[in-house]
């Protein structure tokens, strides 16, 4: 709506009229952006809940802007969204997570898999798995090494079909495939059975309440179910506190990610953190 696009970019309005005009401004300042290289990426480390060991890394965008410093992308993937930039950034952020799996590969660090969000109009263009070939080829990287991070909402647009084929070309590239943010959309558990996916991640939204609010732990409990009995993964997201670690122990044997493991980081960091947790 009208009233949410004004929050979402109040940050870029202050001299602005419209959101139309603001987000045309942002629009140029994103080519910019793209050739002026100001996209880095930071990663988070995924662990098994039981081991502790490591298995896999999401890659997060960030863009450095020279002038508002770093920003997060709620700050400006809704905009890039509505543009032609979405498979240039997606191409982008696809190189460079791959360039660093390459650099921990020949650093001999583990990683498990790399995780890549993708974006709803990157799989609409028909040029995503173009685009993860390419990398692979680049860097040598098999598909058993990258995750792809799709949203379960995708599968609720009007485009279904469409992102119904994408997904089933990276699927067949041999790309794993996690629906994200799962459970915020509807009719999920339905239709999960039928899609191309070798995981679940369970949203944050859930991890978050599931201590104070039952009913939020009982879909926890389902998720696990149902990702157990379709013989697919789960990743466990936004695990902030001991407390929701030792419940979600108790819940079975998967992956989580979250505050409590630790905070994204750039990739020297994340470079360490897996050296220490190596030794
Ligand atoms: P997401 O894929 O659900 O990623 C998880 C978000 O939760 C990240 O926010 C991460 O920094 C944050 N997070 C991690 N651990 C915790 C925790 O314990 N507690 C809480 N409260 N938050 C935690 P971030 O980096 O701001 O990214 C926001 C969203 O932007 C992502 O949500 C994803 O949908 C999108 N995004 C990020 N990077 C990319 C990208 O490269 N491409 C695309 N298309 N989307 C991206
Ligand atoms: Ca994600
Ligand atoms: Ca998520
Ligand atoms: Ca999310």
């Amino acid at each position: 709506s009208k009233e949410k696009g004004k929050d979402r970019y109040t940050f870029f309005r202050t001299d602005m009229k419209t959101d139309s005009e603001a987000e045309a401004k942002v629009e140029l300042e994103l080519h910019d952006a793209v050739k002026n290289d100001q996209f880095i990426l930071v990663f988070q480390p995924q662990v098994n809940l039981r081991s502790q060991s490591i298995t896999g890394v999401e890659a997060l965008v960030r863009w450095e802007h020279p002038e508002r410093g770093l920003l997060s992308p709620a700050e400006f993937l809704p905009i890039v969204e509505k543009t032609s930039l979405a498979p240039v950034l997606g191409r982008i952020v696809i190189d460079t997570a791959l360039a660093a799996a390459r650099h921990w590969l020949d650093s001999r660090l583990d990683f498990g898999r790399v995780s890549i969000n993708i974006s709803p109009s990157h799989l609409a263009s028909g040029l995503l798995a173009e685009h993860f070939k390419e990398a692979m080829v680049k860097y040598n990287i098999g598909p058993e090494r990258i995750t792809a991070e799709v949203l379960e909402s995708v599968f609720l647009s009007d485009n279904r079909s469409g992102h119904l084929e994408a997904l089933e070309e990276l699927y067949d590239l041999g790309v794993h495939i996690e629906l994200d943010d799962f459970g915020t959309g509807y009719a999920s558990l339905t239709h999960v059975a039928d899609l191309p996916i070798n995981g679940l991640k369970i949203d944050k939204s859930f991890t978050n309440q599931m201590l104070q609010d039952p009913k939020k732990e009982a879909v926890v409990n389902q998720l696990i179910h149902l990702a157990r009995s379709l013989n697919i993964g789960i990743v466990c997201e936004g695990v902030e506190t001991e407390a929701q670690y030792d419940r979600l122990r108790m819940m079975g044997d998967f992956s989580i990610q979250g505050y409590l493991i630790a905070r994204p980081m750039t990739f020297d960091r994340m470079t360490d953190w897996m050296t220490e947790s190596a030794d």
